[in-house]
């Protein structure tokens, strides 16, 4: 079955917006319940992710790159790392990390009490 190219591309592109953008606005110095929490979600992401052929490939790139969570800028560069592999592997060219943070905002304030009207 080929399934459907254009569903999987949105799906894709969707799902890294979330991870960069959540990995933007992770903490600069993540507690120890922040790091087990965002793991645990990348882990769980890995196995609900609704592409099989995806979802095997990202469970196998988490062995050999597991989820760098010691701060802001480590989670940034591990996501741009791991998204870069899946660009070589789709033939797509590589992506600048040192470019990541003008590229995720999230449109929120920095700091929670920082209420936008
Ligand atoms: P995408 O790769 O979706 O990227 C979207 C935008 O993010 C780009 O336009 C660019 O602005 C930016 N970007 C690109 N690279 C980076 C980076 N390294 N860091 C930060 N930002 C970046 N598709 C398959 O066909 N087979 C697979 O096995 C497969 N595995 C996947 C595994 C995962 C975990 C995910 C989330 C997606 C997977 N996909 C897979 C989908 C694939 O990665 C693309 O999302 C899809 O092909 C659409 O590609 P795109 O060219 O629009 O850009």
């Amino acid at each position: 079955k080929l399934g459907n190219a254009t569903a999987k591309a949105e799906l894709g592109r969707a799902t890294w917006k979330l991870l960069h953008t959540m990995a933007s606005r992770y903490p600069e110095k993540p507690k120890a319940d922040e790091r087990a929490a965002v793991k645990q979600w990348i882990f769980l992401l890995s196995r609900l992710y609704p592409c099989g052929e995806c979802a095997n490939h990202f469970q196998r790139m988490l062995k050999d790159h597991p989820p760098q969570t010691s701060s802001r800028a480590a989670l940034s560069n591990w996501a741009c790392s791991i998204h870069n592999i899946v660009n070589i592997r789709l033939g797509k060219a590589e992506f600048d990390c040192s470019t990541l943070e003008n590229v995720y905002q999230c449109g929120c304030a920095e700091d929670p009490s920082e209420v936008e009207g």
